[in-house]
């Protein structure tokens, strides 16, 4: 699958928390958990992102601990003012990876049109 589409439906599924209409299972209901999980997030376009493996270089940590602490280990979902908010922020933080993504892709596809070129050079 492709790691673009991968972010996307990430992205989807914190709209959907914002929107209060979803909840976070974390590692259950996270597209990219469910694939590179297993693989102690090898691969996973937000540990390569961020540098660190378990979402640790994401806004993720602190919507954890803000909903444990404050909302006492209930369902993971939009309580207060400052859920809206930390959920805002992972959003945005996916979005990020998204448009980062893309841009490397563009960059990669621009390197393999110019070195087609390089080959038509020499022979
Ligand atoms: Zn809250």
């Amino acid at each position: 699958m492709n790691k673009i589409k991968i972010m996307q439906s990430s992205v989807a599924k914190w709209n959907r928390i914002i929107e209060g209409k979803g909840t976070d299972g974390g590692v259950l209901d996270c597209p990219p958990c469910r694939i590179y999980y297993p693989v102690i997030c090898t691969g996973c376009p937000i540990a390569e992102y961020g540098g660190k493996k378990f979402c640790k270089a994401s806004p993720y940590p602190e919507w954890y601990h803000h909903q444990n602490n404050v909302h006492g280990f209930l369902r993971r979902k939009i309580y207060c003012p400052e859920c809206l908010r930390l959920a805002t922020e992972m959003r945005d933080y996916m979005i990020e990876i998204v448009e980062y993504l893309k841009q490397k892709e563009i960059e990669q596809q621009k390197a393999a049109a110019k070195s087609d070129e390089s080959v038509n050079d020499c022979c």
